[in-house]
């Protein structure tokens, strides 16, 4: 059944009109609607409409609907700051993913006091329900207004002088104030028609920026917010947030003492122990697949000639991402991709279509320059290894090709029970190749996605210029949206390496190439996992599997006879060693989401049945041989327990 929450509501006018007569006429209800779109561009809701445009009404809870209402949200914000604090200055107040900021300048650091002071202020603007109106201005007019704010005037100074510049004014009510001024920000729009369409919002912090992002300029305070078009729709948010901030892995994985980071090598990983041993069972399990799919794992080097990258045009399009090395007088590029290291072993030895579809795999490390600012955590460094492979088939294999590689990313992505769907981008206006191969292409991608029985969506001229791909988005247990696996064609690496196969016909032929991620980076993957069971992996990931715990000294010795045991059958175990009273030893070991606890008394020495603890507290009573075989199924069926 249709989604009529999602339904677009879209007419066409008959006469030259405006958005409340057409939605009159139409019978559509307003109160949901904050602006429209015409030909595909967005406008406030007062916009004169021409006979025979196409437009469409936009809801409160579209995306472009949240935007226009976050957008209005910063201008009340904003107003509600130089309200309270004349001495503050507006800079720029732009819509993030999930929200917005303002970045203000003022000498006094915003306090939790003045949070819920700017709050309050921000229900009366809303309650005077004051109008927004847009109003069209010279470049001359516009720097007046702002005589007195020089980040404004900078902005305002780099405009187009032939343009008209837009700015909006909330007009002042019954309600307003007396004596205040009307508010108005140099915005190019649309915003809500009235500040009471904005229903849920909240300041979320204040974190320090620099105006144009630049640390010799001035420093201004970032306040961020959000906005949703229910209440009920911020309160998920909200909570999906707190819980977010829990399962942080930046402060999990030191917790669980999985990963660390240093001074000594800002924006890379280092793995611990604990944190190394899941990268390898997430390692060997898409090593397992490939192998029974007839990859072959290779090896390549980090550290390759300049001039391949030249060839790949890595050096013209990615140079700035990549470090580089003088050796010998040579020049060489730390590799930022795979590719071309995965190019120069195809072009090895000579190739005929019996050797294809060829797919080469590597657990590949590479390295990309990330400004120093925008490093977080595991999720946006300097080094990471892919899990990457490159396929190279005929025009013929794309679709069975394909269709394998998304068999197995769906395999892989039901194992973490994540809700996962497929984008299929098509080829752009500026693309290269064979308008004929391009078709055929995507001819095969819909194919395949259609036999994969996958839910998916198509990305109109999105594609990369080199061929059409296939990405995953994949929604975590918090409920947030990760792209993470891909399946990209490209018909210019083989171009560019020169790379040639003999076809049944005798003649050389360029093969195609599929680039194919799974997990994308183990670095970005391991912190999504982190935060997506905060902590508790289930028990196939598990550093430690079991621990076995002893009342009192003296069951210390059968513990480590039962670890012997466990340890042979290939279950990570270990005894609790330390002295401390079992309940402690308990809790330890729950912090440590360790999934079973044994616990060894008296009655366990004399032989009776084991009693083991559950991380969530349940209890089982088995022997060793059939705990034994309960916890290598649950390893073995990957389960998610
Ligand atoms: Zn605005
Ligand atoms: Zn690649």
């Amino acid at each position: 059944m249709a989604d009529l929450k999602n339904l677009k509501l879209i007419a066409r006018a008959e006469s030259s009109t405006n958005a409340f007569e057409l939605a009159k006429k139409l019978k559509i209800e307003l109160k949901d609607i904050v602006a429209i779109k015409i030909d595909g561009k967005l406008y406030d809701l007062n916009k004169k409409i021409e006979k025979d445009q196409i437009v469409e009404f936009v809801k409160n809870n579209s995306p472009e609907g949240l935007e226009v209402l976050r957008h209005s949200c910063a201008h009340v914000m904003a107003q509600a700051i130089v309200r309270l604090y004349k001495d503050a200055k507006l800079t720029i107040g732009p819509v993030v993913e999930d929200g917005f900021y303002y970045d203000i300048y003022r000498e006094k650091p915003f306090e939790l006091e003045d949070i819920k002071k700017i709050e309050q202020e921000m229900k009366q603007i809303i309650e005077e329900d004051q109008p927004f109106e847009r109003v069209e201005v010279s470049k001359q007019k516009a720097k007046e207004l702002y005589k007195d704010n020089k980040y404004k005037l900078e902005i305002i100074e780099e405009l187009d002088e032939n343009q008209p510049i837009s700015i909006y004014y909330n007009r002042k009510t019954s309600k307003s104030p007396a004596k205040e001024k009307e508010f108005f920000d140099l915005c190019t729009g649309p915003h809500v028609p009235s500040t009471c369409y904005i229903k849920a919002f909240k300041i979320l912090k204040v974190a320090g920026a620099y105006w144009r992002a630049n640390a010799a300029n001035d420093q201004l305070q970032r306040i961020y917010g959000t906005c949703f078009a229910t209440k009920q729709e911020l309160d998920q948010y909200l909570e999906r947030l707190e819980k977010a901030a829990l399962a942080d892995h930046r402060k999990l994985g030191k917790e669980l003492n999985l990963i660390m980071f240093s001074e000594m090598a800002p924006g890379m990983v280092f793995f611990l122990p604990d944190g190394y041993t899941i990268r390898q069972e997430l390692e060997n399990f898409i090593r397992q697949e490939q192998q029974k799919l007839g990859y072959k794992e290779v090896r390549t080097p980090i550290i390759i000639n300049t001039k391949v990258w030249q060839i790949s045009g890595h050096w013209d399009h990615y140079k700035d991402n990549m470090y580089f090395t003088k050796i010998d007088e040579q020049n060489y590029g730390i590799k930022p991709m795979n590719c071309p290291g995965h190019m120069l072993i195809f072009a090895n030895s000579s190739k005929s279509y019996r050797d294809l579809p060829l797919k080469i795999s590597e657990f590949g490390l590479v390295h990309r320059h990330e400004l120093s600012g925008v490093l977080s955590g595991m999720t946006r460094v300097r080094a990471f290894t892919q899990d990457d492979a490159h396929i190279f088939c005929t025009d013929e294999q794309i679709e069975e090709v394909v269709i394998e590689v998304l068999d197995l990313i769906q395999k892989v992505l039901n194992v973490f029970g994540f809700e996962y769907r497929a984008e299929l981008s098509t080829r752009p206006e500026k693309y290269m190749g064979e308008l004929k191969l391009w078709q055929k292409a995507e001819e095969a991608l819909k194919n395949a996605l259609k036999k994969s029985k996958l839910d998916y969506s198509i990305n109109e001229g999105d594609g990369a210029f080199y061929g059409p791909k296939i990405d995953f988005k994949v929604k975590d247990a918090l409920g947030r949206v990760w792209q993470l696996s891909t399946c990209q064609l490209d018909f210019q690496m083989p171009i560019r390496f020169e790379l040639k196969y003999e076809g049944k016909d005798g003649r050389l032929h360029h093969p195609v190439v599929i680039h194919r991620a799974i997990y994308g980076s183990f670095e970005r993957f391991i912190a999504i996992l982190i935060e997506h069971y905060a902590g508790k992996f289930p028990i196939w990931l598990c550093p430690t599997q079991v621990i076995l715990l002893a009342v009192a000294e003296k069951h210390l010795p059968y513990c480590l006879e039962l670890e012997e045991k466990i340890k042979k059958e290939k279950i990570r175990v270990e005894t609790y060693k330390k002295e401390a009273t079992i309940n402690l030893k308990i809790r330890e070991a729950q912090l440590r989401k360790i999934p079973y606890m044994i616990v060894i008394g008296d009655r366990e020495v004399s032989g009776e049945k084991l009693t083991i603890r559950k991380r969530n507290g349940q209890q089982l009573k088995m022997s060793l041989e059939e705990f034994i075989a309960f916890v290598k199924n649950k390893i073995e069926n990957k389960e998610n327990d």
